[in-house]
């Protein structure tokens, strides 16, 4: 089977967030980036159930400006086969990409569709959702375990009560959360040998997919700073405080 990973170019996690002095977005200028780290989950899985022999070739797809194929390079070097680059400057929302990727489906015809439980740039965990919907396909969101066997995969999802464990049928489209696995570290060798992996390219247009934004975002703002913290010297201190400040117990 081939797999389908989506990979997003998101500012780096370790990054101090700064907001533009005009409100209007997160700055990203002169900002380190990176891939989004649930989709370093989902490519490690992909790689995984690559060498466990269950699937043949890993393709890896981000949406995005010129420099979403150095997302993608980290991926090829991680152990994608090769790569597509569906390139926007606009930015995208998860319906575009959602479409977007269905339209990459149906040229490549994959079993599985791979993508990170929520993208830490927008927050939306929508994309996988709606991919699915729009394919009608079935979904496994928040998967901390995934096991394929005979055209069934087993997820276990991470939800609010505990572990749920689904059995859904495939082609299958699976959100993956950070316990799945730990992603590898790409070797130098591998990742010179990903600077001569095949890259195709789309536009949005090619895929015949409108990607101009429904969204108007009003302003963007920092969070309220938060005081400093206390130490207490005691258990006795801390459920004082607990009780009598903060009121959070009684
Ligand atoms: P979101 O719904 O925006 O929180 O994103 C969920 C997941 O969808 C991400 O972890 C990625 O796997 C995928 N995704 C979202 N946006 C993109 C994009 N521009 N390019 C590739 N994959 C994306």
């Amino acid at each position: 089977m081939k797999i389908l990973v989506a990979v997003k170019r998101v500012v780096d996690y370790n990054v101090n967030i700064r907001v533009k002095a005009d409100g209007s977005a997160v700055e990203t200028a002169n900002v380190k980036m990176a891939m989004n780290p649930f989709d370093e989950v989902a490519v490690e899985k992909a790689i995984r159930l690559k060498e466990a022999g269950l699937a043949e070739e890993i393709i890896a797809v981000s949406v995005g400006p010129e420099k979403s194929q150095e997302t993608l390079r980290a991926a090829l070097a991680m152990g994608a086969d090769r790569g597509v680059h569906v390139r926007t400057d606009i930015e995208t929302e998860p319906l575009a990409v959602a479409k977007i990727l269905k339209a990459i489906v149906e040229k490549e015809g994959p079993q599985l569709v791979l993508l990170g439980k929520q993208a830490i740039d927008d927050d939306c965990n929508q994309t996988a959702q709606m991919l699915s919907a729009l394919l009608g396909w079935s979904q496994g969101t928040f998967a901390s375990k995934l096991e394929i066997t005979d055209g069934t995969a087993e997820v276990v999802r991470e939800v609010d009560a505990g572990l749920e464990k689904i059995s859904i049928k495939m082609p299958a489209i699976v959100s993956v959360d950070l316990r799945l696995n730990e992603p590898r570290y790409a070797s130098l060798p591998n990742i010179m040998k990903a600077k001569k992996k095949l890259i195709d390219q789309y536009t949005p247009e090619d895929l015949g997919v409108d990607v101009t934004p429904r969204v108007k975002t009003l302003k963007v703002e920092e969070p309220p700073k938060r005081s400093a913290g206390v130490i207490v010297d005691s258990v006795a201190a801390l459920v004082d405080k607990l009780r009598n400040e903060a009121k959070v117990i009684s």
